[in-house]
């Protein structure tokens, strides 16, 4: 089987696209050594599909409405979780033997490619409710036989929460007792809800963050930025994330994705 190994993220839609572009961004400028996918949704316009193509190795657009019978059939009996079962098709990669899925609403600081070391299902634990993982930064082994499984469990069971999240930690459900190697430390997916309810912690160990993950409602590309005074415009103060991390995001997306855009 291919030894080779790619972080994977996944857009449905041109805002999440934009997301994704500064996150490919994010990995390429911190000189990884893994391949880039990206799963796309077929509304994501043409414009931003030619802008993912040139930040990404590969870029594969997943329509689970016209995918294989298991997920069509998935699809049918759960309709709501759509987004959900485009985000389980990472599984499907496996010409990649290990990837690290990341949330497009994710940015990397820093080089993180030492997360291929962990093995499935390894994550950082939820801020609201540690004993699950958040699935916005994750490592998996694409496999056929547990997208199969995933499927499976997702049209039993659904998901406890709606999304992604739930269904992944009722499949992988002994990732909080099983083994303490598949907890990724927290600077691997460090979210604004941490900061604001345990700031000094944030003061103490924030500096070594590796990815910021703007969890929630307002996502980067909900405020305004004007790149001439390089400010945010807009109400900063419920921001989902620390101001200065909005502001790298939008750094990064008017210096490099503007310019591909136009
Ligand atoms: N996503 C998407 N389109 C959507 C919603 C979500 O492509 O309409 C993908 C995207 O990769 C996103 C991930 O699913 O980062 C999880 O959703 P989100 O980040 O919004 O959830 P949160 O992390 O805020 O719980
Ligand atoms: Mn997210």
């Amino acid at each position: 089987r291919s030894a080779e190994q790619a972080f994977v993220t996944l857009a449905t839609n041109d805002n999440y696209a934009r997301g994704a572009m500064v996150l490919g961004k994010s990995l390429r400028n911190h000189d990884t050594s893994k391949k880039l996918v990206a799963l796309i949704g077929p509304e994501v316009s043409e414009p931003c599909q030619s802008v993912l193509r040139r930040i990404f190795d590969e870029v594969l657009v997943v329509d689970v409405l016209d995918s294989g019978d298991t997920a069509r059939l998935a699809m049918m009996k759960r309709p709501e979780l759509g987004v959900t079962l485009t985000k389980l098709h990472c599984w499907t990669l496996t010409h990649y033997s290990k990837c690290v899925f990341m949330d497009a609403d994710t940015m990397v600081l820093s080089n993180i490619d030492e997360l291929f070391d962990r093995e499935e299902l390894s994550a950082s634990p939820d801020p609201g409710w540690p004993d699950c993982f958040n699935s916005g930064v994750f490592v998996f082994r694409p496999s056929e036989e547990t997208y199969a499984k995933l499927l499976e469990y997702c049209s039993e069971h659904g998901s406890f929460d709606g999304g992604d999240q739930g269904v992944l930690n009722g499949f992988f459900s002994d990732w909080a007792t099983a083994d303490i190697s598949r907890h990724l430390p927290f600077i691997y997916n460090l979210s604004s809800v941490a900061i604001y309810t345990y700031l000094p912690a944030f003061k103490q160990f924030g500096q070594n963050a590796k990815v910021v993950h703007f969890l929630g409602k307002n996502k980067p590309w909900s405020y305004t930025y004007d790149p001439k005074s390089t400010q945010i415009s807009g109400n900063v103060s419920d921001a989902t994330a620390h101001p200065s991390f909005l502001l790298d995001w939008w750094k990064l997306y008017s210096s490099t994705v503007v310019p591909a855009l136009q």
